[in-house]
């Protein structure tokens, strides 16, 4: 090989790491297609809040290929990749806030919720919140308060006093579309009157179990609380106060851009 074959070969392998860099950096920081959804949103319902929200389960270091459990570091990544992409962490006291209107909401505001109540949410995610000085919340489903593998009485307060809001996720986790009214009036009214009994504060929202809503229910959740969310980005409907999206993150999501990503599975 001559000299200037060589520098050619060079030159090439300097392009492509530079645009490779490029490419990596922008795949890790790339939440223009979320601020095109919030716009899109912006003018169809301008009474909906304009926040991003994310849906987690579990959060503990064994179990790495489990879809619905993030590791603790890779969910502190994930903190910090929001915090760098200029996000503030919010929880429900600060939607509650916003929609009173006693209070504004950031610019790019985030919502972290944790579904379900697992242990490991006290565990391995309270102390991440705590360190990295952000905010989540966690819908608790009631019958489930001190089960095994779930948040105790004493956990779910103690979260309360870091900085983690705790909102509804029903009493036994089914599903509402296939219920009578009566039993939806039950799952709304039941969790909410056990929780704060609990908390000792107001439950504000509710998620409904695996996203799963009608009109039915959506006017349960009127009666009950200030504010409901879906599971996921729900393209087939219109967001509302009482279906408020989030993005699923599951284990194969490791950066907030691969999060991004799923309005285009739903
Ligand atoms: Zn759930």
């Amino acid at each position: 090989m001559n000299r200037k074959n060589i520098i050619i070969l060079l030159l090439t392998i300097c392009i492509a790491v530079v645009a490779g860099g490029y490419y990596i950096h922008q795949q890790n920081h790339d939440d223009s297609r979320e601020l095109a959804r919030l716009e899109l949103l912006r003018e169809e319902s301008p009474d909906v809040p304009h926040i991003t929200s994310f849906c987690y389960h579990e959060c503990r270091p064994d179990r790495p290929m489990d879809p619905l459990n993030i590791p603790p570091e890779e969910f502190r990544t994930q903190i910090r990749e929001l915090r760098e992409a200029g996000y503030t962490f919010i929880n429900l006291t600060d939607i509650r806030d916003y929609l009173d209107g006693t209070a504004d909401l950031p610019a790019k505001p985030v919502f972290i919720a944790f579904d379900d109540g697992y242990t490991d949410n006290y565990t391995y995610m309270m102390p991440i919140i705590r360190e990295e000085n952000a905010k989540a919340t966690v819908f608790m489903v009631s019958s489930k308060v001190g089960a095994p593998n779930r948040l105790t009485a004493a956990q779910l307060r103690e979260m309360q006093n870091n900085n983690i809001t705790i909102g509804s996720h029903t009493v036994n986790h089914e599903d509402l579309t296939a219920m009578t009214p009566g039993q939806v009036d039950y799952e709304m009214r039941q969790s909410r009157a056990d929780l704060e009994r609990i908390l000792g504060t107001d439950v504000v929202a509710i998620a409904y179990p695996c996203g799963r809503v009608n009109d039915k229910v959506v006017a349960a959740a009127q009666k009950y609380y200030a504010f409901a969310f879906i599971a996921s980005i729900d393209r087939r409907h219109k967001e509302t106060r009482f279906t408020l999206n989030r993005y699923g993150v599951f284990s194969w999501n490791h950066h907030i851009n691969s999060i991004f990503n799923n309005i285009f599975r739903t």
